[in-house]
């Protein structure tokens, strides 16, 4: 079964303004992290290259560490110890010590880390519909706090880019924006980069679009859907309900690129006939270690897109499971029932 194509053209333009970012680049204060990264034997960084992986295990020194404690992965090596949280700085592109060794040394300013893949793990892919994949996973229960996209080629599997932006909500007060902060992102301790770089929903939205114009992702005047491309969520709730009630609060309209999805639990349960109630579950379940901090939404991205690859090379095929009418934006017809 699929869904017919709705037209989107009635949904046009959405945003005008443009805005000015003032950033101040502070010290920088890292919890110590335990995670398992990729490090590539090939330079190749264009989106049709597939890269030979040897696996680097990370471990922390610091056992009070947020992280959970990782599982051991039979089929990978161990090749040396090597510890560099990601530059929360440099994925929102306000990095300024670039040119410092010390810092590089300290801080990882490659997002691909952990997402090559292996040419030998490519010969059960299935042919897709679509060819780019846009994992999503947002943060923030009440207001949107965080907003990364990882994108993946669909056919090499190979990771492509991604887009990363701290959000400032719109409707709560500074008191408890300070509280909400330090409740959520204090205890991993990127709370400060987090003031120091978070911008308003709407301005988020600004950058994303010029974003998916430049990876031709995405064309205003051509109706502003997607275009051979899809996001990938884990569940419905960002892309149903997150992303339309920080609209409202945002005053903005719906993006049209929002109108459909997959939702890589659905697609989970058909293939591999077991449901996964979230992240966690698949990743466990298919012995795949976590990498960097559970709820920093960059890092749980890149674990979902993680995921991503190894359904994809396990034979899975992605497919639209989700789509608001575009008569009634409150109305979402999904493509399997009872899922979650
Ligand atoms: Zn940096």
């Amino acid at each position: 079964m699929a869904f017919a194509r709705v037209p989107l053209s009635r949904f046009g333009g959405v945003f005008s303004s443009n805005s000015k970012l003032i950033f101040r680049f502070p010290n920088i204060s890292l919890s110590p992290i335990r995670s398992v990264v990729n490090i590539t034997s090939s330079t190749a960084t264009s989106s049709s290259s597939v890269t030979t992986t040897k696996v680097v295990v990370e471990e922390a020194e610091d056992s009070s560490s947020s992280s959970p404690p990782m599982t051991s992965v039979p089929t990978m090596t161990t090749t040396k110890r090597w510890r560099k949280p990601m530059c929360l700085y440099y994925t929102q592109g306000k990095c300024t010590m670039m040119d410092d060794p010390i810092h590089l040394q300290k801080f990882d300013h490659d997002c691909s880390s952990g997402l090559q893949v292996n040419a030998t793990d490519l010969q059960n892919v299935s042919a897709q519909n679509l060819d780019y994949l846009l994992v999503l996973d947002l943060e923030g229960k009440v207001e949107i706090l965080e907003f990364p996209v990882v994108m993946i080629d669909a056919k090499t599997l190979g990771f492509v880019d991604f887009f990363h932006r701290f959000v400032r909500p719109t409707k709560m007060s500074e008191k408890r924006v300070e509280e909400y902060i330090e409740g959520k992102y204090g205890k991993i301790g990127v709370d400060r980069v987090w003031h120091d770089t978070a911008i308003s929903f709407e301005e988020v939205i600004q950058q994303f679009e010029i974003w998916m114009t430049h990876h031709r992702l995405w064309d205003r005047e051509l109706g502003g859907a997607l275009r051979r491309a899809a996001f990938v969520t884990c569940g419905n709730w960002d892309l149903k309900t997150k992303v339309p009630q920080q609209c409202k609060d945002s005053s903005m309209k719906l993006p049209p690129y929002f109108m459909e999805w997959i939702n890589l639990k659905d697609i989970y349960l058909n293939f591999y006939k077991r449901r996964a109630t979230g992240m966690m579950t698949m990743m466990k379940e298919l012995d795949m270690p976590l990498v960097g901090s559970h709820h920093l939404g960059i890092d749980d991205t890149k674990n979902i897109a993680r995921v991503l690859q190894r359904m994809l090379t396990d034979g899975a095929q992605m497919q639209i499971t989700a789509r608001r009418s575009s008569g009634s934006l409150d109305n979402v017809k999904f493509l399997f029932k009872n899922r979650i």
